[in-house]
C-alpha cells in the first residue's frame, strides 16, 4: 500500500489505444485503419472480447481488467461466431 497513490489512481492522462492481432500478437496503433493483421491477415481486435476494456498496451496478451486472453482461442471463437451469423 502506497498512501501517495490513494485517491490519485483514477487520474489518467490520455492514453493511446492499440489493436492487437489475436493470432500472431502483431499490433498497430488504434488510429491506423488496420482492420486486419498485416502479418497474418487475422482480424485485429481493439478491445477486450469479454469486458470491452480498450487495449492500452501493445504487448498485452491478456486483459488487465478481467484477465481474458487476447489470443488465438478468441480468434477462433470469432470465426465460429461469424459462421453462425452468416449461416
Ligand atoms: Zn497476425
Ligand atoms: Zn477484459
Amino acid at each position: 500500500m502506497n498512501p501517495h497513490l490513494v485517491g490519485t489512481q483514477e487520474i489518467k492522462v490520455t492514453r493511446d489505444r492499440y489493436k492487437l492481432c489475436p493470432s500472431c500478437s502483431n499490433y498497430s496503433h488504434y488510429a491506423e485503419s488496420h482492420n486486419y493483421c498485416i502479418m497474418c491477415g487475422a482480424k485485429m481486435i481493439c478491445e477486450c472480447p469479454d469486458c470491452l476494456e480498450p487495449i492500452l498496451y501493445p504487448t498485452a496478451k491478456h486483459c488487465p481488467s478481467c484477465g481474458t486472453g487476447y489470443g488465438v482461442k478468441f480468434a477462433e471463437a470469432v470465426k465460429m461466431e461469424l459462421k453462425m451469423k452468416t449461416g
